[in-house]
């Protein structure tokens, strides 16, 4: 989505940000040799080029990025008040992204095969036409069936959908296709009543998903591998400046770290340390030379 950020009255500071694409920018800064697509549709407008030029300026392919005829990205505005507490506007009701199913043929989808893994989040979910679920949920089967392994982060946004029965039957369509499912503790609370990561991990027994990663904050992240629960302790950042975005850098950092055949420990540690590491910076995407510099300490 296109990003303004009022900062003096009447000026705009306007970026690119969204849940997936911030996953997939820490996935390959994390993971150079990984081929990292985004999966979308923009318009033919100017800020569609730049959008893109965005994505190809992080090493995302956009091969896969659609262009409407007529439609334009989604936009939202974050203003901040006097006590720092931020508030959000969206303009995304007739966002080009919403229409990204129609551009998801089998001939594209031929593109992705086995070793693959393919990404769905919420937000993506709530925003893609309810009239097209059904064909996407189909093509989920398509790219399971060639071996590409489903991943899903329910990423609960309540005012994205019409109201909670369709969020849960959603969410629960999603449980049922993913081989790996990336929830965090906050996702389930509202809508299932579940108040701790062991609660997640116990909701997420009722899919046989193979391999469960729940976030919790600082407080911890439990795994479950062919329903072998670990819990792993998070070391809590002191100066935390924006929490934005902490969720979608553990997430692009593990999946990298598990394509490249890290073991579960080894990359809950490298995931926690880039979630640790992102929000020490202000807005989504931190900046390209401190978060390399934070990732090679880890290395090191
Ligand atoms: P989301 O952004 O999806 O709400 P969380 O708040 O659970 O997700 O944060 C995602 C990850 O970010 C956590 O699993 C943890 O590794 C890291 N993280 C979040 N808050 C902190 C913190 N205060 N100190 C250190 N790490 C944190």
């Amino acid at each position: 989505m296109v990003e303004l950020r009022a900062s003096t009255p009447g000026i705009m500071h306007q970026s690119f940000a969204g849940d997936v694409y911030n996953s997939a920018v820490y996935l390959k800064r994390c993971f150079n040799a990984i081929d990292t697509s985004m999966v979308t549709a923009v318009g033919k407008d100017t800020l569609s080029s730049a959008m893109v030029a965005q994505f190809e300026d992080e090493g995302l392919n956009t091969d896969l990025v659609f262009v409407h005829p007529t439609k334009s990205p989604g936009m939202y505005l974050i203003e901040t008040d006097d006590e720092g507490e931020r508030s959000f506007t969206y303009w995304r009701s007739d966002a080009a992204a919403r229409k990204v199913v129609d551009f998801l043929s089998d001939e594209v989808l031929a593109a992705l095969g086995k070793g693959d893994m393919f990404f769905v989040s919420g937000i993506s979910l709530a925003v893609i036409e309810p009239e097209s679920r059904d064909v996407f949920w189909a093509r989920l089967e398509t790219l399971k069936a060639k071996g590409v392994v489903v991943v899903f982060d329910p990423n609960y946004r309540p005012r994205l959908w019409k109201d909670e029965s369709e969020a849960k039957e959603t969410f629960e369509k999603a449980f049922h296709y993913c081989d790996l499912a990336m929830p965090g503790v906050e996702d389930l609370e509202v809508l299932y009543g579940v108040s701790d990561a062991q609660g997640v991990i116990e909701f997420c027994n009722r899919f046989s998903i193979n391999e469960v990663v729940v976030k919790n904050g600082p407080a911890s992240v439990i795994t479950s591998l062919n329903s072998s629960v670990e819990s792993h302790t998070i070391t809590p950042v002191k100066n935390v400046v924006d929490t934005t975005s902490a969720g979608d850098a553990f997430n692009g950092a593990y999946l990298g770290s598990r394509l490249s055949g890290m073991s579960i420990d080894e990359t809950v540690r490298l995931a926690a340390h880039a979630a640790g590491t992102v929000i020490q910076h202000p807005g989504a995407i931190a900046p390209k030379v401190a978060f390399s510099e934070a990732m090679a300490d880890i290395a090191g």
